[in-house]
């Protein structure tokens, strides 16, 4: 990929589909997700962060390096099942043109996008028949391990643990980076060992993961939207729901073993016991019981593959976790435990954009990837912690979402 000064387009091949870099795809089997760049000159002149960036890019001019292009990194996700909604977002905001304001050539070659996800093959016709565009299929694992590598290289304070609610930020080594277990929670769950750039092996998985979740939860509370179930899950107790080891040892622990009475012993395993119907229950404990039962669950797989390959650090991506504080624990301290603290559970910012960011990368391996790679700069701390903080309100708002944007700029060595 040829960026220079000034230019936001790449430069194309006549003879080649052309090949737009701002906009990247992975459609999974609940979620679509959009990676996309936009240009934006503004944040150098306004406000004291513009003027450290703009030291900050003066800094880089000095040491032979050109800012070639300055704006956002955005993050957006769809549901899949309202695939028509994104096919929308992109053709108002012309991402598939590249955001041109020129008109669509309808005599040019196809355009083609990089898209990861199984939904790269099920849509594949009707993105061309809607938006005229290609969708250039990049492999989903391949995409998945650069997105998760890609982040935790480059992109600050992506990387923290979160347990008792206390979250860290994890300064990642670049060098010390492999090898690490990968746990990608999405519809399904998918645990890739990864040893390096392109080298990582998926180790193993379960069926029983965020799609589970959301499927279960709406046949037994009725909820109409995933962040709904979420939000019911904040406030229930799951104790309503689950056999603990305390209620059949009459409260006591079962000591010998080091289980403490509040240990889950069955989960849901209460309802056996009462002559109770669902409807008894609060859906709020029924949602907070599930939660926990599959956070656990791949919690209890993730450690068991780490340490089938010695491995001491297990990152959790995927769009199931959604920042919540409940989820992030109990998968910290079921990986805690089993490990007897052997093992450390992380967590990504971008936890749901792996494949997305992956896919992105891909649209030229030589070209785009070395350059944002090397050098793409962001913005201060406290601007990343608000990103954070507007996911985690959305949830209120009953919105489906992780869309934010980070600022950085891309330069040519
Ligand atoms: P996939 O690629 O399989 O779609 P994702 O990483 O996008 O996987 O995660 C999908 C999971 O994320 C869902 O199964 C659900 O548990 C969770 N999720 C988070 N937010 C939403 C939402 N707004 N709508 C549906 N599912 C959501």
């Amino acid at each position: 990929m040829d960026l220079r000064d000034g230019q936001t387009q790449p430069i194309l091949d006549p003879n080649q589909p052309t090949h737009v870099y701002h906009l990247a795809l992975d459609i999974g089997g609940s979620l679509a997700k959009l990676v996309y760049f936009t240009k934006d000159d503004n944040h150098l002149v306004d406000g004291e962060e513009g003027v450290s960036h703009r030291k900050t890019l003066q800094k880089c001019k000095d040491s032979k390096q050109h800012p070639v292009l300055n704006g956002r990194l955005s993050f957006k996700t769809f549901e899949t099942s309202k695939i028509n909604d994104c096919l929308e977002f992109i053709k108002s905001m012309k991402l598939h043109i590249g955001g041109s304001q020129s008109q669509e050539n309808p005599g040019s070659q196809p355009i083609a996008i990089k898209a990861t996800g199984g939904g790269a093959y099920k849509y594949a016709d009707l993105f061309k028949e809607r938006l005229g565009i290609i969708l250039d299929k990049e492999d989903e694992m391949d995409c998945l391990v650069a997105g998760a590598n890609f982040l935790l290289e480059v992109v600050h304070q992506e990387a923290f643990t979160y347990m008792g609610d206390q979250k860290q930020f994890v300064q990642i080594d670049k060098n010390d980076l492999y090898p690490y277990l990968l746990v990608n929670i999405g519809s399904g769950v998918g645990m890739i060992k990864v040893e390096g750039e392109g080298k990582f092996e998926r180790v193993s998985g379960t069926s029983i993961g965020g799609g589970t979740f959301w499927g279960l939860g709406k046949l037994l509370t009725k909820c109409k939207s995933f962040d709904e179930l979420l939000e019911l899950s904040y406030r229930g107790n799951n104790r309503q729901v689950d056999m603990l080891v305390g209620d059949i040892y009459g409260g006591m622990d079962y000591s010998k073993i080091g289980l403490s009475s509040t240990t889950i012993a069955s989960s849901f395993g209460k309802a056996i016991s009462d002559n109770r119907e669902r409807e008894d229950y609060k859906p709020e404990d029924i949602a907070r019981s599930l939660l926990r039962m599959i956070s656990n669950n791949i919690g209890q797989i993730s450690y068991l593959n780490a340490l089938r390959f010695g491995l001491k650090r297990i990152f959790f991506g995927g769009f199931f976790i959604r920042k919540h504080p409940f989820t992030m624990d109990t998968l910290s301290v079921a990986v805690n435990f089993w490990s007897k603290g052997e093992a450390k559970a992380m967590f990504l910012r971008h936890e749901g954009f792996l494949g997305a960011v992956g896919s992105f990368m891909s649209s030229d391996k030589h070209g785009l990837k070395e350059l944002l790679a090397k050098d793409a700069v962001q913005k201060s701390p406290s601007k990343l912690s608000f990103a954070v903080d507007k996911i985690l309100r959305s949830l209120s708002d009953g919105e489906c979402n992780g869309d934010e944007s980070i600022e950085c700029s891309v330069y040519a060595a």
